[in-house]
C-alpha cells in the first residue's frame, strides 16, 4: 500500500468514526460527461442535471473552470465535503474556495464587504480573483478549516456556472488533483487522479487559464496578496491602489539559506520540502540568472546527470530552444516522449537512432505569450511523469506579471530547489 493510500484509509476510519459514518465505498464508478462549453445554456443544463443531481445527493463532481478543474461539492454539505478531502488526501487545514454565481450571494455568505471588495468584484468577477471576508455562520467549519474567513470566487465558464446553478447552492471546490501533484487542466488529468474516489467527471475540454486564481485578504487594510495568479498585483493596484504582499510568497520565490545537503551539485539553496505542492514525481531544479549562464548550466549538469545514468528533462521556452537545439538536434514537441516510448520498447527499429538517453526538452512557450506558457505549466509538469525523467532543469522566467505566478508554482513543484548561476544576480 502506498502512502497516499495509507493516508486515505486512515483519513476514512477517523471519518467514519467520529461523523454519522460517511460511508465511503473502496471504489465509486465514476461517471465522465464530455460537454463543448460552447453549447447554448439550455443545453449545457440539461446535458449537466445529473452532475447537479449528484451534488445533491452529497457526492463530488469535477468541472472545469477558466483557471483548472475545480472538485465541487455543496458549501453547505460537510458530508460531501469530507468526501472532497478524503478523494484528494487534502489536509483538513487546508481551507476551501466558495464558488458563487451571482454577486448577491456575497451578502448571504458574509459578514461584510469593504468598498475595495465591491470594487474588485465589479472590475474582476467573473474571473480568477478570490477574495478573503469574514464569514457568516452559514459557512460550515469545514470549509474554512475552522478559521472565521472565507475566500469567495466568481468563475468564468459557462459549465461551472450551469453546475453551480443546478446544484442550488454554492460550491466548494478545491483543484481536482490528488493534493501535491500539479493541478489539472484537462479532464484526463482529473481521470488519473481521482478516477474510482468521485462520482462524475465533466470534460470540458483545456482550461484557459491553467493556473489557479489570485488570493486576496480583503480583512486587512491594506488588502494583502496570498497567492499571485491570472489577475495580476499591477492590475488590481490599477483599481484599489497599493496592497501589500503575504510575506511567505517572497520567502517561496527566492528560495531561503538553510540546508544544504543536497545531491543536486552547485550551490543549492533550501530544499524545503515541506513546501513541496504541484510535484512531478522527478525532482525538480529552477535555475535562476542571466540567460546565457542559465543555458550553459543547463547543458553542464544534463551531462553531468546523462553521464550518471539519469535521464534530465529540461524546461524552457521557445526563443531558448536553438541554444538547445545546436547540441541536440531539431527539438519537436513531445519528441521527448517518442524517445522515451522507444527506450521502453527497447527494440528499436532498423536504422533508428537510439535517443533514449537525450534529454526531454519541453517549451512553456513564447516569453511574448506569457499567459499561454502559464496555461501549458502543469500539463508539461504531468507529462514529464509519462517519461523515465529523473531530474527537470527549470529556467526561471522573469518575475513580472503572470511571470510571477508561473514561478510561485514552479518554486513549489521544486520545493525551493533553486539554483543561482550568477550570485551577483541574487537579491
Ligand atoms: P485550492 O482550492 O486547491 O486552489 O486551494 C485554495 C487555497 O485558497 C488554499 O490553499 C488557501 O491558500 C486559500 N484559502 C482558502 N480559504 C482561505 C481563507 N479563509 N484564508 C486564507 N486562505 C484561504
Ligand atoms: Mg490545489
Amino acid at each position: 500500500m502506498d502512502d497516499r493510500n495509507r493516508e486515505q484509509k486512515k483519513q476514512n476510519s477517523i471519518i467514519q468514526g467520529t461523523s454519522e459514518a460517511a460511508h465511503i465505498p473502496e471504489k465509486i464508478p465514476t461517471v465522465v460527461t464530455t460537454v463543448d462549453p460552447r453549447s447554448n445554456e439550455e443545453d449545457l443544463l440539461s446535458a449537466l442535471y445529473p452532475f447537479g443531481q449528484m451534488i445533491k445527493k452529497s457526492g463530488v463532481v469535477a468541472f472545469p473552470t477558466e483557471t483548472v478543474y475545480g472538485l465541487g461539492a455543496s458549501a453547505l454539505d460537510p458530508k460531501g465535503i469530507e468526501k472532497i478531502f478524503i478523494a484528494k488526501g487534502r489536509p483538513s487545514d487546508n481551507p476551501l474556495i466558495v464558488h458563487i454565481t451571482r454577486t448577491e450571494e456575497v451578502f448571504d455568505l458574509v459578514e461584510s464587504v469593504p468598498e475595495k471588495g465591491i470594487q474588485l468584484m465589479k472590475a474582476f468577477w467573473p474571473g480568477p480573483l478570490t477574495m478573503i471576508f469574514k464569514k457568516r455562520k452559514i459557512i460550515p467549519d469545514i470549509v474554512t478549516a475552522g478559521g472565521d474567513t472565507v475566500a469567495l470566487r466568481m468563475p468564468d465558464h459557462p459549465v461551472a456556472k450551469a453546475l453551480i446553478e443546478l446544484s442550488g447552492v454554492p460550491l466548494v471546490a478545491p483543484s481536482a488533483n490528488a493534493s501535491g501533484k500539479p493541478s489539472p487542466t484537462m479532464a484526463r488529468h482529473v481521470w488519473e487522479d481521482l478516477e474510482g474516489k468521485i462520482h462524475g467527471i465533466i470534460d470540458g475540454g483545456s482550461c484557459a487559464v491553467g493556473i489557479e486564481s489570485t488570493v486576496i485578504d480583503m480583512t486587512e487594510e491594506p488588502p494583502v496578496l496570498l497567492r499571485p495568479g491570472g489577475i495580476t498585483q499591477r492590475m488590481i493596484q490599477a483599481v484599489i491602489g497599493p496592497i501589500e504582499r503575504d510575506d511567505q510568497l517572497d520567502e517561496i520565490d527566492r528560495g531561503n539559506s538553510g540546508d544544504e545537503k543536497s545531491e543536486l551539485p552547485g550551490k543549492v539553496r533550501s530544499p524545503g520540502m515541506k513546501y513541496t505542492h504541484y510535484a512531478p514525481r522527478a525532482k525538480v531544479l529552477i535555475l535562476r540568472g542571466k540567460r546565457k549562464k542559465v543555458i550553459e548550466k543547463v547543458l553542464e549538469l544534463e551531462k553531468t546527470y546523462r553521464e550518471s545514468g539519469k535521464k534530465v528533462g529540461i524546461i524552457t521556452v521557445d526563443e531558448n530552444l536553438k541554444e538547445y537545439e545546436k547540441l541536440y538536434g531539431e527539438i519537436r514537441d513531445q519528441a521527448c516522449h517518442q524517445a522515451c516510448d522507444i527506450k521502453e520498447n527497447k527494440g528499436l527499429s532498423p536504422g533508428a537512432e537510439d535517443v533514449s538517453n537525450s534529454p526531454c526538452i519541453r517549451s512553456l512557450g513564447s516569453e511574448k505569450e506569457v499567459e499561454k506558457m502559464a496555461a501549458n505549466l502543469f500539463a508539461i509538469l504531468r507529462d514529464f511523469d509519462q517519461t523515465e525523467v529523473k531530474i527537470i532543469l527549470a529556467e526561471a522566467l522573469e518575475d513580472r506579471e503572470m511571470g510571477y505566478a508561473i514561478m510561485n508554482r514552479l518554486s513549489k513543484a521544486a520545493g525551493q530547489n533553486i539554483l543561482y548561476v550568477d550570485e551577483e544576480d541574487r537579491s
